[in-house]
């Protein structure tokens, strides 16, 4: 202060509804302390000053809340149309893959038609399979509940993907809880949610040299902290969990706020609907759960299904063929 040629300095703090947003210091060449009147008018200055900088900060937060709720009512918008769209497709499709698996079958294995029949017919399935997703993204539908093992789905799952997983070779390694509690949830709609997670591992980690390696864990929480790539997540009581980690290309950090969003993707046009990771958080949320990512870049990433553990309220605790379970439905979405 003195460099600048001032003498008399005075700091009078900003103060907002409940902390100091700033401090408002102001200097003059002559010596001598502020007299009474202009610390008072100081002080008014910096109230007026403070409540200035508390609306604008309100402001920029209702801007901000609006934008948010106009994205989110879009997206709604989206999700029917969406609906609405998929729903038409589905039996033009059907004619579509019926008929090409028709002429498939009556063509002779050196028909000059036979690799695109075969190729009318992956395409038409590759369709198939994005109506569907977009379906389960959008549409009120009753899943049936059932005691689940997480367990179980690993192993029911694992078949389903090995072959593709092994012929990317990846080495891909289970560490299954040995005494997993159940969880109330839809078979089919958990293990699209592991299929999703695999098939995104997968292309994560496809390119990459040197080993590539999956793991595939789960676990209860917050009993288990084996440490390894167990994710950190906060504790609940009676949570289990499922999760995939990779050691691939991992998420940019300008990405991970995106990833759950409905058709954001970053792989090449024809390979990503980024509708996976939509569906399988609708998916978790339908279940009372939820989804944890943690990512870093170059180094890989680990998603993690995270879901409430049965309890006796659920109707779904038991494990045998012979209880007798009285399960409800949840509605997805
Ligand atoms: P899609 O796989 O069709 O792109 P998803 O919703 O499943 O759609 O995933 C959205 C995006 O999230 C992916 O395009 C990718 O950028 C990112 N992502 C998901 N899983 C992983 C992973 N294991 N490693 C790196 N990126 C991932």
């Amino acid at each position: 202060m003195r460099s600048k040629g001032m003498a008399t300095m005075v700091c009078i703090p900003l103060l907002g509804k409940d902390k100091v947003l700033g401090i408002l210091n102001l200097a003059r060449k002559t010596k001598g302390t502020y007299g009474q009147p202009e610390l008072t008018f100081l002080q008014q200055l910096a109230d007026q000053l403070a409540v200035c900088v508390e609306n604008a900060r309100l402001y920029a937060e209702v801007i901000r809340g609006k934008a948010e709720l106009i994205q989110s009512a879009k997206l709604a918008a989206i999700g029917q149309m969406a609906a609405g769209v998929a729903h038409e497709l589905n039996s033009p499709l059907t004619a579509i893959m019926g008929n090409a698996q028709l002429l498939l079958r009556k063509s002779p294995p050196e028909s000059p038609e036979k690799p695109l029949l075969e190729d009318i017919n992956r395409c038409g399935a590759r369709c198939k399979k994005i109506i569907q997703n977009l379906l389960t993204f959008s549409r009120q539908e009753q899943f049936p509940l059932e005691p689940l093992d997480l367990n179980q789905v690993v192993n029911k799952v694992l078949p389903l993907v090995s072959f593709q997983i092994d012929h990317s070779n990846i080495r891909m390694v289970t560490k299954l809880h040995p005494d997993l509690p159940l969880i109330t949830g839809n078979s089919q709609q958990i293990e699209q949610v592991l299929v999703n997670f695999l098939l995104n591992a997968r292309d994560a980690l496809e390119g990459k040299l040197g080993k590539k390696a999956l793991k595939i864990t789960t676990g209860i929480f917050p009993e288990n902290n084996s440490g390894d790539s167990t994710p950190d997540l906060a504790p609940g009581p009676g949570r289990v969990y499922l999760s995939v980690s990779d050691n691939g290309q991992g998420i940019k950090e300008s990405d991970l706020p995106n990833i759950f969003n409905p058709f954001f993707t970053t792989k090449d046009v024809g390979k990503g609907t980024g509708l996976g990771l939509s569906v399988s958080l609708g998916i978790a949320e339908a279940h009372n759960g939820t989804i944890k990512v943690e990512s870093a870049c170059g180094k890989g990433s680990t998603f993690t299904l995270l879901l409430p553990a049965s309890t006796g309220e659920d109707n779904c605790v038991g494990r045998g063929e012979n209880h007798d379970y009285q399960c409800s439905s949840i509605n997805h979405r």
